[in-house]
């Protein structure tokens, strides 16, 4: 083993004692290798159990978040899942390995340039990204088995909503951008769609354009 296999070695351990128990899960965060999805600065942290700066002004969620959230969603190999808020590619690729299909959308053109980067450098063929406003989904691609957003939007952003598969499952954390936030599972069965909030969160905020109807386009 190496250093960044035993880093991420004693991360999943960390997770693990923090009650995250699917092994799909814990063996994908195991595998990905996600001091190549951080700023070289920050590399030495990589694998601590905290959320990072990344650039553009955002971050990378920490660990338990990630896994949590993947959890969460009870992933199969053969679904589709729709991703908000591609940031460092790092909770895209823990879904790659998990099911067939990742699409995934980032506002930030910076960003997402460097998250393709990084999934061509590993060999990700089937995530799928695009320069684009989250908060109305990805019509044409639609629907999705799972939907996770991984920015705070104000409110549960209706064209999600509507690009949820039946039997799909969401999580979005919900709350205004300095304020309190809650991490909210949406499920959708046989039509009717069911929420139950989870956990209270921190995330930056999902900025919409397409929502407030001002602000600038992404740079
Ligand atoms: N999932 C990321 C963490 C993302 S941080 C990771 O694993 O690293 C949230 C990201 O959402 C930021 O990169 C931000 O630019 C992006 N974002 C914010 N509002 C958005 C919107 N409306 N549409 C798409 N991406 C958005």
């Amino acid at each position: 083993m190496n250093d960044a296999e035993r880093g991420r070695s004693r991360m999943v351990e960390l997770l693990q004692r923090q009650g995250i128990s699917d092994s799909g899960v814990l063996d994908a965060l195991r595998r990905v290798p996600r001091e190549l999805f951080v700023p070289t600065v920050f590399r030495p942290h990589a694998h601590a159990d905290r959320a990072l700066p990344i650039e553009a002004g955002q971050t990378i969620s920490q660990p338990f978040i990630v896994a949590y959230m993947t959890e969460r969603l009870e992933l199969s190999a053969d679904h589709k899942v729709l991703e908000v808020g591609t940031g460092s590619g790092y909770q895209a690729a823990v879904l790659a390995m998990l099911c067939r299909r990742v699409y995934t959308m980032e506002r930030s053109r910076v960003l997402l340039a460097l998250a393709r980067r990084r999934f061509e450098d590993l060999g990700l063929v089937d995530v799928i990204s695009r320069l684009g406003d989250g908060w109305r989904g990805w019509s044409e691609q639609a629907p999705f088995d799972r939907i996770i957003v991984t920015a705070a939007a104000p409110e549960l952003p209706p064209d999600l909503v509507g690009q949820l598969a039946e039997n799909g499952r969401m999580v979005v954390p919900i709350g205004p951008e300095q304020g309190d936030q809650t991490l909210v599972l949406v499920t959708r069965n046989a039509g009717e769609f069911a929420q139950q909030r989870l956990l209270p969160v921190r995330f930056v905020p999902l900025v919409s354009h397409a929502r407030t109807g001002r602000g600038a386009a992404p740079g």
